[in-house]
């Protein structure tokens, strides 16, 4: 049971020869990546959105797509993962699909890469595809910072068996959305996680996010 289910495009040549993923340079990069996160590559689950090699590693096609995702599907169902993580352009846009979620434009896609969503009780993150810097390194620094946030949802955060929070949830009065993206999520962008770190009052009304709720008062 992967709590990271991690999502590429489609395997190398050598990578489906030998029925493993990421053996070639990407892989240098992604070892790399999760290395400085402080994850290996036993603790996440990986799989590819295609299950065969495109000729000269080309973009996947509509009908090729339609053929494969039931088996991504099947995975999905199977292990049920906390976060499922897109890595590229088009695993990222069959989630977007697959959830019903309005796909962005050309140019508004690259927002997507770290941010977290929260989409009909899935957690999303999409990444850059750890290609990327192969082609363009001025992208590394982003995908550093994008993959560092993996080891933050490793694990949930440390108060969230005793946060108000999950009191406040139990009792109908917090939308579960707050606790998957904070508490199980992105615990360290927490405003109130911050506050209790650092030894400063906060009210036990006070959202994640730093707002203030006179409701849970
Ligand atoms: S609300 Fe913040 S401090 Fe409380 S459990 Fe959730 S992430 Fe942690």
């Amino acid at each position: 049971n992967a709590r990271l289910f991690l999502i590429a495009q489609a395997p190398g040549e050598v990578e489906d020869n030998k029925g493993n993923m990421f053996l070639g340079p990407s892989g240098k990069v992604l070892d790399k990546l999760l290395s400085a996160a402080g994850i290996s590559r036993d603790e996440i689950y990986m799989t590819n959105l295609i299950k065969c090699h495109l000729p000269k590693n080309r973009k996947p096609k509509h009908d090729e797509i339609e053929a494969c995702h039931q088996y991504l599907d099947q995975e999905i169902n199977s292990i049920k993962p906390a976060f499922l993580i897109p890595m590229g352009h088009y695993a990222t846009r069959y989630l977007l699909q697959k959830f019903d979620r309005k796909i962005p434009s050309k140019h508004e896609f690259y927002k997507l890469y770290g941010s977290l969503l929260y989409i009909q009780k899935q957690k999303i993150y999409p990444v850059q595809h750890p290609a990327a810097p192969l082609h363009d390194d001025s992208l590394q620094s982003v995908l550093e910072k994008n993959y560092n946030r993996l080891s933050v949802f490793s694990q949930p955060c440390k108060w969230a068996a005793s946060c108000p929070m999950k009191h406040y949830y139990e009792q109908g009065l917090l939308d579960e959305k707050w606790r998957e993206l904070y508490c199980f999520g992105d615990w360290k962008s927490c405003i109130r996680y911050q506050k209790e770190e650092k030894n400063e009052y906060h009210q036990d009304w006070m959202l994640p996010d730093g707002t203030l709720d006179k409701r849970l008062k």
